[in-house]
């Protein structure tokens, strides 16, 4: 669209009225939306409508070199927010307070709000919404799911006349580099983490990465969206890969699989869990969902086994993709960068120039929509399928004692795979589909078997069509 277009469409504030944003922090995301905000006046002006005039940008510490004017510099993020001159804040700070108190003070002042935030968004969503339907100001989040990728507003907008019935996401790129190169090289986890570490993949402190925190965050986002409920991140189950060996990513290689750490967010259509071809997934000794018949929904994080020909296990190294199966557009894939500066400043950057043409048209971005209200299930309802690695002792009656603890607790076998060892045997076992606790029973009846020397390590196994 041309500017003369624009000026003859007008716009809510006049075409000499610029838009006044401020950016809350100028690290790795505020750097590039304040370059991209520089170096592209020009073109963000003809695409909003009017000028895009960035008022000043709030750091913790002033004797930084940051290559812009000091005099947009500011620690007094408070009084940034609140200068008559600023329509749109961009948060990029991070962490709870003060980036709360400062959206909310923004949003309540009629200020339109981008935020990368997906710790506050998780934890805050609803008050944050709440406040931008107050004062009829918006709320964008692309940025703080999955990067550069852009998933948020696919869920909000494009598929929001269709049914989500799931979403299964790498949301975390850090874990996905590490497990990638565990099952490249063979490495063990401390080896590849500190590799990792040591090329700017994991931060000094990993916890939030390779704890599940972070996917967690976002798989609440994601959830949310997908089914018009509110999940925050206390609802979703969460497991880290801190645990996992290379023993973990050779065995799952001898079964076509790999190891990934997976957002998952799932509709329970009456309660239970859908198989990929959409039908009730059958796991004996289940009650059937304690829900009874009402639609459910399912949200969690852990590492998984995944087939190699799922299209999830072609995602390497610090890549994000996220795959969304719904009712009518069937499977839909996104993948791309999802974290780093600057493709992170994109997806900051494609909501900013949504905001700004609402504050130039008058328009407004979608409202929070969490009308469904679906009860959350607990993860002891999820049947799921798992793959137990075992060292037990090499000697006839073994297998036979191991099948028999898994048929006592109703835990139906797949596969069993048997490497003898020098002093023992390793015996990897591929479940059916079973509910949590008959397979949680189930180790605990192993690990007491006498032949039985260690319960190694027990992966669920998604993404098959069992
Ligand atoms: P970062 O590099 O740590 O930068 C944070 C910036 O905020 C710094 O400039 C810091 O100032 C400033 N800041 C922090 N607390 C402040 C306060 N109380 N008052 C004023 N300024 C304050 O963080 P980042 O990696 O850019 O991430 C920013 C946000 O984007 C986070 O919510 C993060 O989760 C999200 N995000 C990041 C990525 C990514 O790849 N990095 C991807 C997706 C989403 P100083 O420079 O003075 O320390």
């Amino acid at each position: 669209m041309t500017e003369a277009t624009n000026q003859a469409r007008g716009g809510a504030f006049g075409i000499e009225h610029p838009i006044g944003v401020a950016v809350l922090g100028m690290g790795n995301v505020g750097t590039e939306v304040v370059r991209i905000l520089r170096d592209h006046a020009d073109d963000l002006r003809s695409r909003v409508g009017a000028p895009v005039v960035l008022r000043g940008v709030a750091v913790r510490r002033l004797d930084v070199d940051r290559g812009i004017p000091a005099e947009l510099l500011t620690t007094d993020a408070e009084a940034l927010v609140a200068r008559d001159d600023v329509d749109l804040v961009v948060e990029v700070m991070g962490g709870i307070d003060p980036a709360r108190k400062l959206i909310l003070a923004a949003l309540n002042g009629g200020k339109s709000v981008v935020t990368a935030n997906k710790a506050l968004l998780a934890d805050y969503t609803g008050e944050l919404a709440a406040a931008a339907e107050g004062s009829r100001a918006d709320l964008y989040f692309e940025a703080a799911v999955a990067g550069a990728i852009p998933v948020v507003r696919p869920l909000i907008q494009s598929m929001s006349g269709d049914r989500v019935n799931r979403v299964v996401g790498i949301v975390n790129g850090t874990t996905n580099f590490i497990l990638s190169a565990m099952d490249e090289t063979g490495a063990d986890y401390a080896d590849t983490l500190a590799e990792a570490t040591r090329l700017g993949y994991a931060e000094a402190d990993p916890t939030a990465d390779v704890e599940g925190y972070d996917a967690a965050a976002k798989a609440a986002i994601l959830a949310s969206l997908a089914f018009h409920t509110r999940v925050t991140a206390a609802d979703v189950y969460r497991e880290g890969i801190s645990k996992i060996t290379a023993e973990d990513l050779e065995t799952a290689a001898a079964v076509g699989c790999t190891v990934k750490l997976l957002a998952i967010c799932e509709r329970m259509p009456g309660g239970e869990r859908l198989s990929l071809d959409g039908s009730a997934v059958a796991a004996p000794g289940d009650a059937g969902g304690s829900a009874a018949g009402k639609d459910r929904v399912s949200v969690r994080v852990y590492p998984a086994l995944i087939p190699r020909r799922h299209p999830l296990s072609s995602v390497n190294g610090a890549f994000n993709a996220v795959v969304v199966e719904a009712e009518n557009a069937g499977r839909l894939m996104f993948y791309g960068q999802g974290a780093g500066g600057a493709p992170t400043a994109s997806a900051v950057m494609g909501d900013l120039v949504m905001a700004a043409r609402n504050k130039f048209y008058g328009g407004r971005a979608p409202g929070e929509s969490v009308y469904a209200e679906l009860p959350i299930a607990p993860i002891g309802d999820i049947p799921t399928r798992y793959h137990v690695n075992l060292q037990v002792a090499d000697r006839t009656g073994v297998l036979q004692a191991v099948s028999g603890k898994f048929a006592e607790h109703g835990v139906s076998i797949s596969t069993v795979r048997q490497e003898g060892f020098d002093e023992g045997a390793r015996l990897v076992v591929v479940t059916h589909h079973a509910p949590e606790s008959a397979l949680a029973d189930t180790v605990t009846a192993l690990a007491e078997l006498e032949s039985v020397t260690s319960v190694t390590s027990v992966l669920r196994l998604e993404g098959t069509e069992e």
